[in-house]
């Protein structure tokens, strides 16, 4: 298996690039955004927990998150690696997913980080608020929330996977063929 983190602050093109990653490497997408937003339109309980913590920009507790990446690690045997995108967002959910991997004898290969500025990033993103629909993405404040929490808790991640020499940085700003193409070079490195 080759298992991957795409990694970046919200509208770093995580889903953009994730969408096609999977198509070329015929990997499973697990992206925890994605996830939680499936729970909250089937109200389910974890969806109405969740989406208040969504709401504010705030990030979900990590035992609701490892819990749901658990089970859709369990649900997809057999698949030629997963690509972890949005998730983990803390050192503990970096730490529980290491543990998740090793008892089923796997590893992460690479963690592939996109780097793109502050104010490209709010610019995306209340773009993609205009026509996404989600609540959380055409609210400037909360778009800057979403940011600080990035800050204050998930660019740690990175120096978790960077003690393991895990990490790569990619270019996130240019056009999307061009971040891909990036992307898919430092993937052929490593696969085999
Ligand atoms: P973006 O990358 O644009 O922030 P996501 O779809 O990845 O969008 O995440 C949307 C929201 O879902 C986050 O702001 C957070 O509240 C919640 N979320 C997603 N993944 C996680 C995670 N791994 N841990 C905690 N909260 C998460």
């Amino acid at each position: 298996m080759f298992n991957l983190i795409l990694f970046g602050p919200p509208g770093s093109g995580k889903g953009t690039q994730s969408e096609k990653l999977i198509a070329r490497y015929g990997l499973k997408h697990l992206s925890t955004g994605d996830l939680l937003r499936s729970e909250i339109s089937r109200q389910t309980s974890l969806g109405q927990a969740a989406k208040n913590f969504m709401d504010k920009g705030e990030l979900v507790p990590d035992e609701v998150v490892i819990g749901m990446i658990s089970s859709s690690l369990d649900e997809n045997p057999g698949v030629a690696g997963f690509l972890f995108d949005g998730f983990p967002r803390t050192s503990a959910q970096a730490e529980a997913l290491d543990k998740l991997l090793q008892l089923k004898k796997e590893s992460i290969g690479v963690m592939l980080a996109l780097h793109v500025t502050e104010e490209e990033l709010v610019k995306r993103l209340l773009k993609r608020g205009e026509t996404s629909g989600r609540s959380d993405d055409n609210n400037e404040n909360v778009i800057r929330n979403r940011i600080i929490e990035y800050q204050n808790k998930t660019a740690a991640v990175a120096d978790y996977y960077q003690q393991f020499n895990k990490v790569v940085m990619v270019e996130g700003e240019g056009t999307i063929e061009e971040i891909f193409n990036d992307l898919c070079a430092e993937i052929d490195k490593r696969i085999k």
